[in-house]
């Protein structure tokens, strides 16, 4: 098997101890790689390696254009090596090849090339005041910053966050998740490849609780931390940050909701609102897993929807041709599992769907469930969508807003007032109105209540990754 080792300093390199873990291919539940496993030793040398490549090193100086320059042929390497990429999350995590190809890699690419130009566009703000003296803004580095990723979108997540931070004269360690180490070290060996100088970008694989995850977020060498994960581990990382006053931005599980009204131009609904739930099985953070139907269209919209799910082509990752693969781990196989096997007992009805071979659950379909039950509060992360219908607009914004969470929602009408007005009420961080997933990277992203902390994308990330500073002349 090949290894994969963390990077630092410029150099691919093994754990300080020697220690290594396997990573499993959820189709075949085998070991196809191995991979380096990283404690604190190895975090202290990576944030060494940070801090000295920003208090010293051309990265912070080189100002925008050369960065931006490395950055572009970082994004174009990414090009270059797409079936490498995309192979190596499909079989970290069994995401179908062809979403890992097709969305995945291009994005991550894109998010590289985009947050680059963007910080060499971005202006500061110039305020005459009425004394006579003017201020101005700068947007300054903001140091070293840990960065900690999820495995359901493992590269176009970890480039999410690493492309504005480098973006911005930053230097970073990143924690990919344990399940999905691969992508990073490959996206790191391609940095180094690009032109990026030793230690901006180090990579240090190993699990979070006691591991590399919690020394990274607990060490003092760190002046930022932006994480993607579950909200539960936002609260500990949280709570690691205050330690230290380090300002950290939380993207975490949300429990989307799609409301369809009776208006809505249904072919669009239920396309989208497939794609919206069964996605990546599911094992998406915006997952549109609740649907609320308005009742005279409910029964259309069901056996369409049941029909479409069915008609999802379920099984290996690596085909082409294949719509829903394993799920992650077997961790994580169980926890969804418990969902499948309480659908009856919570009240719920099993219209299509259910377990699979291996780790597979096929596209599942539950109605009747109330609306107290876990499938409807807590978020599966799996491919569960549970349909229920409604009679007012005023019903339909009041059960999407119960919840603990508010990330998206997705509503579809073709009636133009409704769009704004229910769009307004909703509590969620990004609503899309008759689709689902289109973003424009320089929006703000993130969510409300327990699904995060904070927004990244454009001016926000700007925010997130750099000192703002004011100076104040006399002129
Ligand atoms: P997770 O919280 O289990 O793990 C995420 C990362 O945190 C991993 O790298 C893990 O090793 C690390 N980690 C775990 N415990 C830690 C600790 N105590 N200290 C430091 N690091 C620690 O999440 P996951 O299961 O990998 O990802 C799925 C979750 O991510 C879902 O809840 C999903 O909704 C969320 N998510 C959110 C967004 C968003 O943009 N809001 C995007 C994708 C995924």
């Amino acid at each position: 098997m090949d290894f994969y080792g963390h990077v630092i300093d410029g150099e691919e390199v093994a754990s300080l101890d020697g220690a290594r873990f396997d990573t499993i291919d959820p189709f075949t539940r085998q070991p196809w790689a191995l991979v380096a496993l990283g404690g604190k030793g190895d975090v202290d040398r990576a944030v060494a390696a940070a801090r000295s490549a920003f208090d010293e090193g051309p990265w912070p100086r080189m100002g925008f254009v050369e960065r931006g320059r490395i950055l572009h042929r970082l994004a174009d390497l990414i090009e270059q090596h797409a079936d490498e990429l995309a192979l190596a999350d499909t079989r970290d995590m069994g995401k179908p090849i062809a979403q890992s190809k097709d969305n995945d890699v291009p994005r991550a690419a894109r998010n590289f090339r985009f947050f680059a130009d963007h910080a060499r566009l971005s202006t500061g703000e110039v305020m005459p005041m009425d004394t006579g003296h003017h201020t101005y803004t700068r947007f300054e580095p903001a140091g070293v910053v840990a960065a900690i990723a999820p495995w359901n979108f493992p590269l176009m997540l970890e480039s999410w966050k690493i492309a504005p931070a480098l973006a911005w004269g930053n230097t970073v360690v990143l924690k990919p998740a344990e399940d999905t180490p691969v992508s990073a070290t490959i996206t790191a060996r391609l940095a180094l490849e690009a032109g990026m100088p030793p230690g901006v970008l180090n990579v240090v694989h190993g699990y979070g609780p006691r591991s590399a995850g919690q020394a990274l977020t607990e060490h003092p060498d760190v002046d930022r931390i932006t994480f993607t994960g579950e909200s539960g581990t936002g609260r500990i990382i949280a709570a690691a940050a205050s330690a230290h006053l380090v300002p950290v931005s939380l993207e975490l599980g949300g429990k989307g909701a799609n409301v369809i009204f009776a208006d809505a131009d249904l072919d669009n609904a239920v396309e989208w609102s497939i794609r919206a739930i069964f996605t990546n099985a599911g094992q998406v953070c915006l997952a549109g897993s609740r649907l609320y139907v308005q009742r005279a269209v409910y029964d259309d919209f069901l056996s369409r929807f049941v029909d479409a799910a069915d008609a999802m082509v379920t099984g290996d990752p690596r085909d082409p041709h294949t719509q829903i693969g394993p799920l992650a781990s077997e961790e994580h196989y169980r926890k969804v599992r418990g969902y499948v096997e309480t659908i009856e007992s919570e009240g719920g009805k099993l219209r299509t769907g259910g377990l699979g071979d291996g780790w597979l659950v096929r596209p599942t379909v539950i109605t009747d469930m109330p609306s107290d039950a876990r499938h409807c509060r807590e978020e599966i992360f799996g491919p569960l969508a549970v349909i229920t219908p409604f009679d007012t607009e005023g019903e339909a914004v009041a059960l999407v807003n119960d919840s603990s969470y508010g990330l998206n929602a997705m509503l579809f009408t073709e009636n133009l007032h409704r769009a704004h007005r229910v769009s307004a009420a909703l509590k969620a961080g990004t609503v899309w109105v008759n689709c689902f997933f289109v973003r424009d990277l320089r929006a703000p992203f993130g969510g409300v209540g327990d699904s995060g902390i904070g927004r990244e994308g454009g001016n926000f990330s700007r925010e997130f990754f750099t000192e703002p500073k004011a100076v104040v002349m006399q002129i």
